[in-house]
C-alpha cells in the first residue's frame, strides 16, 4: 500500500544514505591518514549509522511488498584540508540531508501515505540531533583553532563515541 512515486523517492533516499555512509567513510580513511584516530573512529561510527539508516528505508519497502532498488553510489572526495573542513561540510551535508527527509515527508502527507509519515517521524528527530552534534563540533574545532594540544585532547574526547 504504497504509491510508485513514494517508493521511487525512498529508493532515492536510500541512495542518499548510502552515498553518505560512504562521505563519512572518506573522512575517516582521510583523518586515519592525518593520525586524528579519534575522529577516524568518530567518523566511521557515522558511516555504520548512515547504513543503518539506509537499511531501516530497505526494510520499510519490503515490509510494502515495494521493490528496493539500488542506485549507483556517487564518487565522494578523498581529502580534507583539516578536521574543521570535515566537520563543517558535515554539518552542510546533514542540513541538505534534513531538506530531503522533509521533501519526503510533504510527499507522504500529500500521497495520504500515513505509514510513511509515520517512518519519516524518526528521521525528522533524527535529523534534529545530526545538525545539532555536527554543529557543536564544528564550534569547538572553530574555538580551538591552530592549538595543537586542545586539538590532540579533542579528537581523543571524539574516540569515545
Ligand atoms: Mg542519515
Amino acid at each position: 500500500m504504497i504509491s510508485i512515486k513514494m517508493q521511487e523517492a525512498i529508493n532515492a533516499q536510500i541512495n542518499a544514505e548510502m552515498w553518505s555512509a560512504y562521505l563519512y567513510l572518506a573522512m575517516s580513511m582521510d583523518a586515519e591518514d592525518k593520525c586524528l584516530k579519534g575522529m577516524a573512529h568518530w567518523f566511521h561510527k557515522q558511516y555504520e549509522e548512515e547504513m543503518e539508516h539506509a537499511f531501516k528505508f530497505v526494510g520499510y519497502l519490503q515490509a510494502q511488498q515495494a521493490k528496493v532498488i539500488l542506485h549507483p553510489i556517487a564518487e565522494v572526495p578523498a581529502t580534507w584540508q583539516s578536521a574543521l573542513a570535515m566537520f563543517e561540510l558535515t554539518l552542510e551535508h546533514e542540513k541538505k540531508v534534513t531538506r530531503l527527509i522533509h521533501a519526503l515527508c510533504t510527499l507522504a502527507i500529500n500521497e495520504k501515505d500515513y505509514a510513511t509519515q509515520s517512518l519519516l517521524q524518526w528521521f525528522v528527530n533524527e535529523q534534529v540531533e545530526e545538525v545539532n552534534t555536527a554543529h557543536d563540533i564544528v564550534e569547538t574545532l572553530r574555538r580551538i583553532g591552530n592549538d595543537q594540544y586542545h586539538l590532540y585532547e579533542y579528537d581523543h574526547s571524539l574516540g569515545k563515541r
